[in-house]
């Protein structure tokens, strides 16, 4: 099926009343406050929501429409794209939104207007085009290791599907490594085939910072809005049994997150965090243009040579952005005032309307 042409989605906005715009989303991953921020900047809000999943967003108060459909995946239905359409919807995209979507999906069905790069989201789940949009923009990412016979020290091995997930492994060595796959295998969690997809990584002993940015497409600016690390299931409760005991629970550690801790990183690292920020928004232009529009995370851990290591990144709202619903530090530096990632989004959409250039960050 063919990509959407992108003057489709212009000529739908161009039929928008652009004073009366809905901000729509799933119900879902980070959209509570995309619709406080979007209810507060003065739009309407409209939650697709799965039968069952309603009730935070009518308790929180935070939306005016609410679409329930059967199974998340069905935003993409006609019916529902319609609808969206004739509320003059333009859609945030958050991880579940591109989860249960579909990338194939937003790329070639989904025509409703979106506040984006629509084209950026496969970059961030293909990891070896993530690699080259990191390498080729100069950030410092971990090395990767092409042959588990030269693995030396000690490395991440990583396998497609279980992002976050289980399946993550720690090794030291080649025999390791094989020992651990062989194991793998007898618990079923990989199979024969999946070894050769199996990607080794340096791994970096350090603490996890996670990003926040917002490239302004209106101001040509990433600004950095907060920050989180992740509280992961089971390495975190891990580390709170003696080191004696870890052995007898012979449990391999688990990447699973289960929640988010705000953070703030020492103030003599924010130039790295600028920089990487404008490195990677620079790269993002010239690989898949116009780049980064809009909300994109930085996953990263801090060694303690001061140095922050990016291991993964989203190319949308990442989840993190919940620890800061009521602003962060950084974002009330910039506004003097609490603003969350979805007011800072809606923000963009008010602007965008003001100096009729909508049509810039829209996509
Ligand atoms: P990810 O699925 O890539 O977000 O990774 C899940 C977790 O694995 C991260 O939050 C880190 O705790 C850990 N991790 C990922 N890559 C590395 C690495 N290269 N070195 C050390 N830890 C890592």
């Amino acid at each position: 099926m063919s990509k959407i042409n992108r003057q489709e989605i212009l000529d739908i906005l161009d039929e928008y009343d652009k004073e009366d715009i809905t901000i729509a989303t799933l119900g879902s991953h980070s959209s509570l406050h995309m619709f406080q921020g979007a209810k507060t900047e003065g739009f309407r809000t409209a939650a697709v929501c799965e039968k069952g999943r309603e009730v935070p967003y009518q308790r929180f108060g935070v939306v005016d429409e609410i679409i329930t459909v059967d199974k998340f995946s069905d935003i993409v239905n006609d019916e529902v794209q319609e609808q969206l359409k004739d509320l003059n919807s333009i859609v945030f995209p958050h991880g579940s939104f591109v989860a249960y979507a579909g990338l194939d999906n937003i790329e070639t069905i989904f025509n409703v207007p979106m506040f984006g790069n629509r084209d950026i989201l496969r970059w961030e789940a293909e990891r070896d085009l993530e690699r080259k949009l990191m390498t080729e923009s100069g950030v410092r990412i971990p090395k990767k290791i092409t042959d588990p016979a030269k693995i030396e020290g000690t490395v991440m091995v990583k396998f497609p599907g279980a992002r976050g997930g289980r399946g993550y492994f720690v090794a030291s060595s080649t025999e390791e490594y094989d020992e651990k796959i062989e194991a793998m295998k007898k618990r079923g969690w990989i199979e024969e085939e999946d070894i050769k997809e199996a990607h080794i990584e340096e791994y970096v002993l350090g603490c996890n910072y996670c990003i926040h940015y917002f490239f302004s497409g209106l101001k040509q600016d990433a600004e950095v809005l907060g920050m989180d690390s992740r509280y992961e299931s089971t390495i975190d409760g891990l580390v709170r049994v003696p080191a004696k005991d870890q052995l007898d629970l012979n449990a391999d550690p688990s990447y699973v997150v289960t929640g988010n801790h705000p953070v703030v990183i020492r103030e003599s690292l924010l130039p790295q965090v600028f920089d990487i920020g404008d490195k990677i928004t620079e790269g993002a232009k010239k690989l898949v243009p116009p780049g980064f529009n809009g909300p994109f995370c930085m996953q990263t851990l801090v060694t303690d040579n001061l140095e922050v290591v990016v291991f993964e990144m989203s190319a949308r709202s990442d989840g993190g952005t919940n620890t800061f619903m009521n602003g962060s530090q950084y974002s009330y530096l910039y506004h003097g005032e609490p603003l969350s990632m979805g007011r800072r989004m809606a923000l963009e959409i008010k602007n965008g309307i003001k100096e009729d250039r909508l049509d810039e960050i829209i996509t």
